[in-house]
């Protein structure tokens, strides 16, 4: 890969070597057993992956967009619960690092840096307020040198396990999203209370977490920028959150197209290999030619965020919503290409398929993509 750098070749040997080694073999008995990956958590604190966007000057290593892409596609090969881990980690972390004063970078990105195995988490989503974030309920009332947080946040990844999470919540709700702020809410705030842990389709190494707020007071210098600033600060995150996933179901699409591959070349049928099939060549063609091209565009996206241009936002909509649809075609046909083994939990190409789902579903669904997109390009 001639395009890359020196630090981002090393970077992504390292982390090639590491997601086979220790990630692979844990993938599927987490899935099974709905297992968090603590041991992936620990390892990726030695190793520097929980925080890579960290800047220099709070003690990281300020790794760039296009690098951590290449990161979370990496562990998605293997197991895209455990790449969750990462980007919940760093949604949780980019609305201080975007929006945060001095002061509250001072306060909270320190604590992030070295071997810290803290987690972040960020909660913006709603039982009532999915894709219309707008309808939040969640409220935030200033008192004195504090505020006082009302609501509830669903679906949280990182949430009950989360050392820090970023809240949004009303403190005007007259002014519509000009009314939503941004707050940084830590582990042990009192009213900060935990509900359930979904079970879910796939992604079943990872946690998503109903969180409840009953009177929670947290210091006013916890607010991220200025009042009103929130849904800013999100739609940013959110931005950059979308080239993640698209990384993330490039990993998953390229792992089961690894495993048809190797299945094809070694499965016997009619006296040959079933590679030797017309069909099944032109499923694996497809699948090829579709991963790559998801790979270049949610690289491109990445790229263009690293290089602070505003076309970035377009890209990274055009990138998750045809990296994830092509990871749920490729993880289909992958199920396919292997028949009834497909079909079986051992071969993995099924926990893919699951997985897969969801990268269609969050950080905005295919059809609010789609919407944002079509939007961007005609009217802006
Ligand atoms: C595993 C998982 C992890 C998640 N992690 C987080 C997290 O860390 N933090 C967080 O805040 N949230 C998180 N979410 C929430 C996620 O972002 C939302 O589920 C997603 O945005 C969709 O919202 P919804 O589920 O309420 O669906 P809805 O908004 O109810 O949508 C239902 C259907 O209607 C369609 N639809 C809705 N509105 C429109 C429209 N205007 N035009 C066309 N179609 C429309 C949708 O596309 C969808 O098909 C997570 C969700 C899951 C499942």
């Amino acid at each position: 890969m001639k395009h890359l750098t020196e630090e981002q070749r090393l970077t992504l040997e390292m982390v090639r070597d590491v997601a086979i080694r220790e990630i692979a073999p844990r993938a599927q008995e987490l899935d099974e057993k709905s297992l968090f990956p603590e041991h992936a958590r620990d390892l990726f604190a030695q190793l520097g992956l929980l925080n890579p966007l960290l800047p220099a000057a709070y003690g990281g290593t300020e790794m760039g967009i296009a690098t951590v892409v290449l990161i979370l596609e990496e562990i998605s090969r293997v197991c895209a619960s455990t790449a969750l881990l990462l980007i919940g980690q760093f949604d949780g972390m980019l609305p201080i690092i975007h929006g945060g004063s001095p002061a509250l970078k001072e306060k909270f990105l320190p604590r992030f840096s070295g071997e810290s195995k803290l987690l972040t988490a960020l909660g913006a989503t709603e039982p009532n307020a999915g894709s219309d974030l707008l309808n939040m309920k969640t409220r935030a009332e200033r008192k004195g040198d504090k505020y006082v947080i009302n609501g509830q946040k669903c679906f949280i990844t990182n949430g009950s396990v989360a050392d820090i999470t970023v809240v949004y919540a009303y403190t005007d709700p007259s002014k519509g999203a000009k009314g939503i702020s941004a707050f940084v809410v830590e582990r042990g705030t009192p009213g900060l209370i935990y509900g359930r842990d979904e079970v879910k389709m796939g992604m079943r190494g990872s946690i998503n977490s109903e969180l409840f707020f009953e009177n929670m007071e947290i210091p006013a210098e916890n607010l991220i920028g200025e009042e009103g600033t929130g849904f800013a600060n999100l739609m940013q995150t959110l931005s950059v959150n979308r080239i993640f996933c698209a990384a993330q179901a490039v990993g998953i699409a390229q792992g089961a197209l690894e495993i048809a591959m190797n299945h094809a070349r070694e499965r016997v049928q009619f006296g040959n290999t079933i590679a030797h099939l017309t069909p099944i060549q032109f499923m694996i063609a497809d699948m090829a030619t579709a991963v790559e091209a998801s790979r270049l565009l949610t690289r491109k996206a990445a790229q263009l965020v690293d290089e602070h241009d505003k076309k970035a936002v377009v890209f990274g909509g055009m990138a998750k919503t045809f990296a994830s649809d092509t990871a749920m075609q490729v993880t289909t046909d992958a199920v396919q290409v292997l028949g009834g083994s497909g079909y079986m939990k051992e071969n993995n190409v099924e926990r893919m398929m699951r997985d897969a789902k969801l990268t269609q579903i969050y950080t905005g669904t295919n059809q609010i993509t789609r919407m944002v997109t079509g939007r961007a390009l005609l009217f802006q």
